[in-house]
């Protein structure tokens, strides 16, 4: 098979409900825009029956891979294994879950044919709960804050990356990290579009209020040390304010005698502060972490199997 112009990259997480309908909607788009594709799921350790389905698939549609995790290894992983495996010019990623429509994926090629090595997408009307969509404005505004990059929605995965990206993305190594943000690093003319957005179809939200937390300190702290930053200056400025109140304790002492009231008061502060370091040592521990996994230099992920394709032409799967 020749090498494929366009690249979709799926990952799935117990998405059995998803799939038929996804790939019934996928399918037609693809082939009608008329150039070359290829299709690549990777299976994150699904425990429904995710695998099964896609292996069946395979078997009817030619442009069908499957990389087949041996664990939950999280849908960052799942995508940059998909990465590692494609051969697009142009690379799309979406999710299973119907939330992104293909319908929309003409458009994403649309921008990149125009010259842009990226292309993010806007959530309009974004249907997810509003404890969702609060939360992601907050993490929104304050990433492009710490990281000084500008991008409006870092949560939709819907997005089209410029070959030389995914080539780039292909050459780091990490073990945490976060595709949106990673891929702007390496843009040079990122553009944005709006995108329509779906409730999902079927099953539930993978992710856990536990599991959306961590994978927003892997976005703080992969790419930004501002949080640090802040900290070491906060104790500057306590340092500065406690020597201006020792001295205004010391005048006082000589004008009106000693103090000896508000003892609880103090103790109030001294409770605020105590918060303030421990938080800040929980900062630092999600660095030093970080730092941990990273020199451990385990695989960040394991295929156990590569499904579909072209055995036996020469393609290295
Ligand atoms: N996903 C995955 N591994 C996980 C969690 C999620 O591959 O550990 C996939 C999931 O199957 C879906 C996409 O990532 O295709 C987005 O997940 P989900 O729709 O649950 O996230 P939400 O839309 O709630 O942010
Ligand atoms: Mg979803």
């Amino acid at each position: 098979m020749e090498k494929p112009y366009i690249s979709i990259v799926i990952p799935a997480y117990n998405e059995e409900g998803n799939l038929p309908s996804l790939m019934d909607r996928l399918l037609p788009v693809m082939r009608g825009l008329g150039k070359s594709f290829e299709i690549i799921f990777t299976d994150d350790g699904s425990r429904d029956r995710t695998l099964p389905i896609l292996k069946a698939m395979t078997e009817t549609i030619p442009e069908l891979r499957v990389i087949e995790f041996n664990g939950n290894f999280g849908q960052h992983m799942a995508i940059l294994a998909a990465f590692e495996r494609s051969r697009g010019d142009i690379v799309i990623t979406l999710d299973a879950d119907l939330q992104n429509p293909p319908e929309e994926i003409p458009k994403l090629v649309a921008e990149i044919e125009k010259g842009h090595d990226v292309v993010g997408t806007i959530r309009q009307k974004r249907q997810d709960t509003f404890f969702r969509r609060g939360a992601s404005k907050i993490v929104n505004i304050t990433t492009n804050k710490m990281t000084g990059m500008k991008m409006s929605d870092y949560g939709c995965m819907l997005r089209a990356y410029h070959r030389h990206i995914i080539d780039n993305i292909n050459r780091c190594q990490e073990t945490t990290t976060f595709i949106p943000a990673l891929a702007q690093t390496f843009a040079a003319n990122p553009t944005e579009i709006q995108v329509a957005h779906a409730e999902r179809s079927e099953g539930e939200s993978k992710y856990s209020l536990y599991k959306l937390i961590r994978l927003n300190f892997d976005l703080m702290t992969g790419f930004s040390v501002v949080p640090l930053q802040l900290f070491a200056l906060m104790g500057i400025f306590t340092s500065l304010a406690s020597i201006g109140f020792a001295l205004f304790l010391l005048i006082r002492r000589f004008i009106i005698g000693a103090e000896v009231e508000g003892v609880f008061t103090l103790f109030a502060i001294l409770f605020f502060f105590v918060g303030v370091i421990i938080f800040g040592i929980g900062i630092v521990g999600e660095y030093v972490g970080r730092i941990y996994q990273e020199v451990r230099r385990r695989p960040r992920y394991v295929v156990r199997k590569v499904h579909g394709g072209d055995e036996g032409t020469g393609v290295n799967w």
